[in-house]
């Protein structure tokens, strides 16, 4: 699975190991259980259908109903591990994904040092031209969130500039920011053609520039990654790959993703 982010950026699922049953059956070396299974399950309680949506022909008269069935199982303490911070059993699990994004966003991603990660080397490999370009729409409701921001990124003169700030002055800089990439790159090109190392070719490329790695980590540092970098204080750029990466997680930990999307209250 792919996920497509900002405007030539990319989040790809490569590899996972273990799973939500596989952080029970670790935490259970404890009493040598191992996994006894997921309980309650939803099923219709007047017809007893176990598929969701199903129709049990009760529907009309309102009696279609679903609701848990069955004692609760081993999510309960899944539940318990995650709530009382167990998280060991946590690192049973993890993942590996290819992420196609600006090195700038790599910068902050590579802050986070429990994960592993293998880039591309423009040292050895022209880094192709591909640069990231906000929307001027993106940019003008960022200026808009400063705005109405209590942080330090809008703070006297700015403020005013920023008020000031109209959709021809962005697309001007915009225009701008383009004709700066198209002139490194030249600069970058014409490096490699005269024999210049690719090690120092690279020198103009830009922070804008999309590089690519694969990061690995176990699932309780792909949460901690994601509690920092899906919050609203993380700057946009990070925070859509973070998202993308919360995705994957969702969709391989599905139950784990749950505890940590309510502790996080996602969606409130
Ligand atoms: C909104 C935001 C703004 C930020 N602004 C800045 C900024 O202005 N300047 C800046 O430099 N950085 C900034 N950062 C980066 C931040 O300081 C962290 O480097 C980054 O978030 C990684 O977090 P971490 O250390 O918890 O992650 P990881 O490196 O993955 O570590 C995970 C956990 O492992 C433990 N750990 C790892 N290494 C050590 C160690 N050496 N010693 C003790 N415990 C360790 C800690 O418990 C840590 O929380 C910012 C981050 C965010 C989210």
């Amino acid at each position: 699975m792919k996920i497509n982010v900002l405007d030539h950026g990319s989040v790809e699922f490569i590899e996972m190991w273990g799973s939500d049953e596989r952080v029970v059956e670790a935490a259970r070396m404890s009493t040598g259980k191992g996994f006894q299974g997921w309980g309650r399950g939803i099923q219709c309680e007047y017809c007893g259908s176990l598929e969701e949506g199903s129709v049990c022909g009760a529907t009309d008269t309102g009696q279609h109903k679903m609701g848990p069935y069955g004692p609760p199982g081993d999510e309960k303490l899944l539940a318990s591990l995650y709530n009382h911070k167990h998280m060991t059993p946590f690192e049973m699990a993890g993942m590996v994904i290819e992420v196609k994004a600006p090195l700038f966003v790599f910068r902050e991603w590579h802050r986070h040092r429990t994960q592993s990660y293998n880039e591309l080397s423009a040292r050895y490999t022209p880094l192709p031209n591909e640069n990231y370009m906000p929307s001027a729409a993106d940019i003008a409701q960022r200026v808009a969130l400063a705005l109405g921001s209590t942080n330090r990124q809008a703070s006297g003169t700015d403020v005013e500039a920023m008020r000031a700030l109209t959709t021809g002055v962005i697309n001007q800089w915009r225009w701008d920011l383009d004709v700066v990439y198209a002139r490194a790159q030249a600069v970058y090109e014409h490096g490699l053609k005269i024999g210049i190392p690719k090690e120092l070719a690279r020198l103009p490329v830009p922070v804008a520039r999309y590089s690519r790695m694969r990061a690995s980590a176990v699932l309780r540092n792909w949460l901690a990654f994601l509690t920092l970098r899906k919050a609203p204080q993380a700057q946009y750029e990070i925070r859509v790959f973070a998202d993308a990466v919360g995705t994957l997680i969702e969709q391989k930990f599905p139950r784990t993703w749950e505890l940590f999307a309510k502790e996080q209250e996602y969606g409130k």
